[in-house]
């Protein structure tokens, strides 16, 4: 991860001003940094899931409000106590979130905001026509929170423990992130297609975002019921969830301290603007959302990113070195025997309507051996990659790898199978370094979920993870680029990287989509060396790539496709020789 050394600090400095305010500030700025509080947590959500993972909610206010009012029914009609109340809260949220997420999440593109607005409309209704949930009016009588002999009834006792609440969601946040399922979640932006291929479980991932921002909103909805210690519909609107996107936004959203700046912000602004505005224009009425339009289309505009990143580019920037060394070494799948049939391609066909980009084509991929397919630009070359790598299923025919059906699988099962592969089009996460898009290959090889790597209880298997991934960054050449973006590398380099992320999966098939494309000859070698001790290892390698010399010296045996038929395939010089190839394919490039 990229930080600024200055973090802890900050994070101290933020602590140590934080414990002294409220004995400093008069009641006014201690309610003010109360509320600052209670939205940053909600922004936090949207940090993780807006900013991060790429899926928009509108509707985060709603969850606030399930937090809330399931403490504030709880506590008045059935006397329960009010902190048995917040796990109470927090399973219904994550009940609700899980439903919800189950059937919006399938949503792409704009739907998905569009879905969060239908039930955050929804929730807020709910909340104000259920007479048990006393309507519009809402429900009074909350009891205060306790802590020992301590009530806390004013905005300075409660101030504490929201400010704790946030710095332990802080935490928790960047801890996630820093691990093997967030990597997973930071995958989620780049489209699925690749975090799928890798083995990570997308649907789940986005269920798994989606509940943690949930639940973050229900704490700060419980935080709120007690502080109020009263709750009604109006703060849990539709409205009060865009203003809470608006935050994420504003601050920079996909920033931990985005979320607290943006909160900050915001409340500030709409202080003063419901102070000022009415006064300047003679006469009352929210006009602050009018300005609030405005501001939004200018961000959008001018800093898309918000208002974080321009402050941490003041800052001077390190890179997190992960220490890995002494960490143990993944264990690694039982190798086929050399020459085994790994992978056997029976008549298989896609359609693309009525194009026919892979028409009936067979053929096997044994352990030990490089298996070329060769042809022209449109061949069927990478259509026939997805079929076989689940990412495009083939419209007919059968795939069968190491001795099992694959062909309706999805591509993450056939990926926990042991195939792996690059993408003809780099498919890297460009933000993150070298290091983390390579551990995302080795997604399958730990199992820590989300709560283990929130409180840091992954640290071990993050440590393995990371080494292997080290490990196979070194053999693909990129150890001087480990802890750079990978977006900042040539476009060969990158290629490299998608290979090291590949074996970081340790495959026992390995399938490369233009490898060498984009490298300079020294690198060609290196590549090809690399792949010939892979093969001595016994990985089976499918190989597509347009330099016939770096093809013909290194493959066992050669296919070659032209018009989505197989045209002929045999050893290098069989190929090469055959009358058709020459005339169809070689012939019109030498
Ligand atoms: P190659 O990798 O051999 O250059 P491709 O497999 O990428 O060729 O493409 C084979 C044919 O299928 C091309 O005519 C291409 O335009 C078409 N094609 C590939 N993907 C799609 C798609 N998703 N939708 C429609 N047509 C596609
Ligand atoms: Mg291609």
């Amino acid at each position: 991860m990229r930080r600024s050394p200055y973090d802890t600090y900050l994070l101290l400095l933020f602590v140590g001003v934080l414990a002294v305010a409220p004995a400093v500030l008069p009641e006014f700025y201690v309610t003010l940094l109360n509320y600052i509080g209670l939205y940053s947590i909600v922004a936090l959500g949207l940090v993780m899931l807006t900013g991060v993972g790429g899926l928009t909610s509108f509707g985060q206010a709603a969850f606030a409000g399930l937090g809330a009012y399931t403490s504030a029914v709880l506590t008045t009609v059935y006397g329960v106590s009010p902190w048995l109340t917040l796990p109470a809260g927090l399973l219904i949220t994550s009940l609700v979130a899980v439903s919800l997420g189950l059937v919006t999440l399938r949503l792409s593109g704009h739907f998905l905001p569009l879905g969060t607005i239908a039930w955050g409309i929804s929730l807020y209704y709910l909340f104000g026509n259920i007479d048990a949930l006393g309507g519009h009016t809402g429900i009074a009588g909350i009891p205060p929170l306790q802590i020992g002999e301590v009530e806390l009834r004013s905005g300075r006792d409660f101030f504490y423990l929201i400010w704790a609440v946030l710095l332990g969601t802080v935490l928790a946040t960047r801890n996630l992130l820093d691990s093997r399922e967030g990597r997973a979640i930071r995958a989620l932006k780049g489209g699925s297609v690749m975090a799928e291929a890798m083995g990570v479980d997308t649907p789940r991932s986005k269920i798994v975002v989606f509940t943690v921002a949930a639940l973050y909103a229900g704490v700060s909805g419980w935080l709120y019921a007690h502080l109020q210690r009263f709750v009604n519909p109006t703060p849990f609107s539709l409205t009060q969830g865009i203003e809470y996107l608006f935050m994420a936004v504003v601050g920079g959203v996909s920033h931990v301290w985005g979320a607290i700046v943006g909160a900050g912000l915001i409340t500030v602004l709409k202080q003063s603007l419901q102070d000022w505005l009415p006064r300047l224009l003679g006469q009352s009425g929210n006009f602050e959302a009018i300005v609030f339009g405005l501001l939004m289309i200018l961000v959008l505009h001018r800093a898309r990113d918000g208002v974080w990143p321009m402050i941490d580019r003041l800052l001077p920037q390190r890179v997190l070195h992960g220490s890995f060394s002494g960490a143990e070494d993944l264990p690694r799948r039982p190798r086929p025997q050399a020459g085994s049939v790994l992978l056997e391609v029976h008549d298989g066909s896609k359609r693309f309507g009525g194009l026919v980009a892979n028409d009936r084509v067979s053929f096997t991929v044994r352990a030990g051996e490089v298996m070329a397919l060769i042809g022209p630009n449109g061949a069927g070359k990478s259509t026939m990659f997805n079929g076989i790598s689940g990412v495009d299923p083939l419209s007919s025919g059968t795939v069968s790898f190491r001795g099992q059906r694959v062909e309706s699988l999805p591509a993450r099962d056939i990926a926990r199978l042991g195939m792996s592969r690059t993408f003809q089009h780099v498919r890297l996460l460009p933000g993150m370094t070298v290091i983390e898009n390579v551990a995302i290959g080795a997604h399958l090889r730990g199992g820590k979920g989300f709560v283990a790597a929130a409180c840091r209880a992954d640290r071990s298997e993050e440590a393995r993870l990371l080494k292997e991934a080290a490990r196979q960054i070194e053999r693909c050449g990129l150890a001087e680029q480990m802890y750079e973006s990978a977006g900042s590398l040539p476009l060969g380099k990158q290629r490299l990287v998608e290979i090291a992320r590949a074996l970081a999966a340790d495959p026992c098939l390995l399938l490369l989509d233009e490898p060498a494309a984009g490298l300079r000859f020294l690198e060609k070698q290196a590549l090809a060396e690399l792949l010939r001790r892979l093969r001595d290892e016994g990985i089976g390698i499918l190989l597509v790539e347009h330099d016939m010399d770096f093809v013909m010296g290194l493959a066992d045996r050669v296919m070659v496709m032209e018009f989505g038929q197989k045209l002929a395939s045999g050893l290098p010089e069989e190929v090469q020789r055959n009358p058709l190839v020459v005339e169809a394919y070689l012939g019109g490039v030498e």
